[in-house]
């Protein structure tokens, strides 16, 4: 079957359902947009607590499996993705997190026009519903609601008063004037509930005549004719459809799929291509390479339960939590396990900061329980740090010419000498010598990643560089970068970063 479209978009997640939300408020282009997951309703997506859920729930994840990480102790790491309308903002951490204004004004010194942080920072403001007070930095009545977290009266004012006493800065608003401190968390939640860019843009960009919203359907191929791409393949329901794009086709599959999708239809490393039997339309070696992910360290000690989510997650109380909310859009289950959130620099000679750490009165594994049929996990309080600028970088390649392969990923995290040392660091040791407040009971030994000495609110120890590579580093699900992003370096990737031009019409 074979229709037409000005303006395709593949890949409805977190860039194409605003990406096709917008470019369908003109009325005069048609717009489609094609996405191999389906709509999705199931309540968990909606309720923010139930996040470590469902970001492991295989129905709205691509689950993805990284190759094995040759600093990383051979580990292979698990790589979530988002599939279905919203992509991987259906299932990520909501948190809301801007870059620090250098970020783009880095990307503009390297040639990327209208990416530097004066050109950018009236779109963050257009999309935003801020939780505080218009001003320079912000505004209100955007689509996508940035609440503030609640901090809880037993854990967070512990936990700020120890960092404060360590010497860090706190911060109300990580993304005003200065982005560094310690402060509870902005978080993408409306009304109780997800903010995801389905929930945000697209739903109601929906009801527009000239936006064609296509579910179920695998994109398989670009078609390119005379260096033009001129239409899209996919795949739905076993079927093959192609459809022609009458002025541009715009790739947001994200940083594994779009690259996928490109090498699949011939443009991306010649040699690589031909080595699978994939016709070279265009020989482009930066496809697929140049992946940057953000190494994070999830670092975990027992606490008393006073102070962790355990209670709250037992299955009665949960389930009234799930009543009021239902009811109210307030409550437990309407707040991010989330505790505190810091830009932090792990060497006080930087800049900006380096590390963004996420603190919880729980770990990422637990679930509901009730006594007697099911136990709970073992009180925790944890934190989750991720480098914000690493170095490494990896690649994403096809495990085969089937579009419905997974494709081979390779983070290369803590691959640099750079990357490594935030967790010896000076600052870091600073902390580990500082008496802060206590919160946990006398040490013991948890599996995994947890320290076997940490009596204080806040020890770094666990995140030395060992346990780091062995066992604890994984991914932080921020990869980018993997299409080469326009970027105008000789071997790069030259396709830009989403859209592929066409001729307009005359
Ligand atoms: C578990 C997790 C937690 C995260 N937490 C946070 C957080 O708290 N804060 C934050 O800012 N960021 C977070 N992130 C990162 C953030 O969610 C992603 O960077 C962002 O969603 C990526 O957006 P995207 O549009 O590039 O890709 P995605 O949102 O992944 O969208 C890609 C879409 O394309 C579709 N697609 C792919 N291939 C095809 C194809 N061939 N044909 C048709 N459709 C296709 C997919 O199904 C998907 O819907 C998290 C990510 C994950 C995975």
């Amino acid at each position: 079957m074979t229709d037409s479209a000005d303006y395709i978009v593949v890949g409805a997640g977190s860039a194409g359902a605003v990406v096709a939300a917008r470019l369908s408020e003109n009325p005069a282009v048609r717009v489609t947009l094609i996405e191999a997951g389906r709509r999705e309703r199931h309540p968990l997506l909606a309720m923010p607590i139930a996040f470590p859920m469902v970001m492991a729930d295989k129905r709205f994840n691509w689950s993805y499996e990284g190759e094995p990480e040759p600093f990383a102790n051979d580990r292979r790491l698990r790589q979530p993705r988002g599939k279905g309308l919203g992509g991987s903002s259906l299932i990520n951490g909501m948190l809301y997190a801007r870059g620090h204004p250098r970020d783009y004004d880095e990307w503009r010194q390297l040639g990327l026009e209208g990416w530097d942080w004066d050109s950018v920072l009236p779109f963050f403001k257009k999309s935003e519903n801020h939780w505080g007070p218009a001003d320079r930095y912000h505004a209100r009545g955007g689509p996508l609601t940035v609440t503030k977290h609640i901090p809880d009266d037993r854990l967070f004012p512990r936990f700020i008063e120890a960092v404060t006493k360590l010497g860090y800065k706190t911060q109300q608003d990580h993304h005003g004037s200065d982005q560094e401190g310690w402060g509870s968390p902005d978080i993408s939640i409306h009304g109780g509930r997800r903010g995801s860019t389905s929930a945000r843009f697209l739903y109601p960009a929906m009801k527009r005549p000239n936006l064609t919203v296509i579910t179920k359907a695998h994109a398989t191929r670009i078609e390119v004719q005379n260096g033009r791409a001129t239409a899209l393949h996919y795949r739905k329901d076993g079927q093959e459809h192609r459809l022609v794009a009458e002025h541009e086709i715009v790739l947001s599959g994200g940083a594994y799929n779009t690259p996928q999708l490109l090498l699949l239809s011939g443009i991306g490393p010649a040699d690589e291509l031909r080595k699978l039997g994939i016709d070279v339309v265009h020989d482009l070696p930066g496809v697929g390479r140049n992946l940057q992910d953000h190494p994070s360290v999830a670092l975990v000690w027992p606490a008393d339960r006073s102070v962790t989510l355990t209670d709250e997650l037992r299955f009665d109380r949960l389930a009234l939590s799930v009543l009021q909310w239902a009811l109210t859009g307030k409550g437990r289950i309407a707040n991010m396990p989330v505790t505190a959130n810091g830009f932090i620099k792990t060497r006080a000679e930087l800049e900006r900061p380096d590390a963004q750490c996420l603190f919880q009165p729980t770990s990422i594994l637990a679930r509901p329980w009730f006594p007697g049929i099911k136990a709970p996990q073992a009180d925790v309080i944890a934190m989750a740090c991720v480098l914000l600028r690493p170095e490494g970088r990896g690649w994403v390649k096809l495990a085969s010419a089937d579009p419905a392969a997974k494709p081979r990923i390779l983070s290369n995290v803590l691959s640099t000498e750079n990357d490594r040392p935030p967790h010896r660091s000076p600052r870091w040791s600073r902390a580990r010598r500082s008496p802060g407040p206590r919160s946990a009971p006398p040490p013991r030994s948890t599996p995994g990643c947890a320290s076997s000495s940490a009596p204080r609110c806040i020890r770094w120890e666990a995140a030395r560089w060992e346990p780091a590579r062995k066992r604890c580093a994984m991914r932080g699900c921020g990869s980018a970068g993997s299409t080469g992003c326009g970027l105008p370096t000789p071997r790069s990737c030259r396709v830009s970063s989403a859209a592929i031009p066409m001729p307009r019409r005359s």
